[in-house]
């Protein structure tokens, strides 16, 4: 099969393109074509949000509003509070994995999708990044922060 003839292409020349010294747009390699892969996702955010989903950029606002609180007492024991976004209060512990909004329950206990909520991936990056507030409180002060939670939860039962 024949090719034809060699072509002696008549290229429009680009004189005062390269008298500047930038070359012609043929010359130019291709982009390469975009593919949603981790491999393209280079900055940490994108990272985050692609391991955690949406939740990685709500967990990002509570760090960037200072929402994480530690709080200690003299006994060593400490818990996390973090301010949510509707204003309440959740307590977050590190040591078992565990937070006590309704989200953790039903997305990570429940339907099991989920590694963790907001407020726990919140709670990991304010350790991580040092913007963790700390509170210091007794011992009484932390038993009643905790039942106080146990009794808003409902779990403390009458029998
Ligand atoms: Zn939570």
């Amino acid at each position: 099969m024949s090719c034809g003839p060699a072509v002696t292409c008549p290229l429009p020349a680009w004189p005062e393109a390269q008298q500047r010294g930038t070359s012609p747009p043929s010359v130019r390699a291709a982009p390469p074509p975009e593919e949603p892969r981790p491999s393209t996702l280079c900055g940490p955010a994108e990272r985050l949000k692609f391991v955690f989903g949406s939740s990685a950029v709500a967990a990002l606002d509570l760090v960037d509003q200072h929402s994480v609180t530690r709080i200690v007492s003299p006994s060593g024991r400490a818990v996390y509070q973090v301010l949510g976004s509707s204003g309440k209060l959740y307590t977050c512990y590190a040591s078992c994995h565990f937070c006590t909004c309704p989200a953790f329950a039903f997305s990570v206990l429940r339907k099991n999708n989920s590694l963790m909520c907001k407020h726990i991936l919140a709670m990991y990056l304010s350790q991580a990044t040092g913007a963790c507030q700390e509170l210091s409180v007794s011992d009484q002060q932390l038993a009643s922060i905790l039942l106080a939670e146990e009794e808003e939860e409902g779990l403390g039962t009458m029998c």
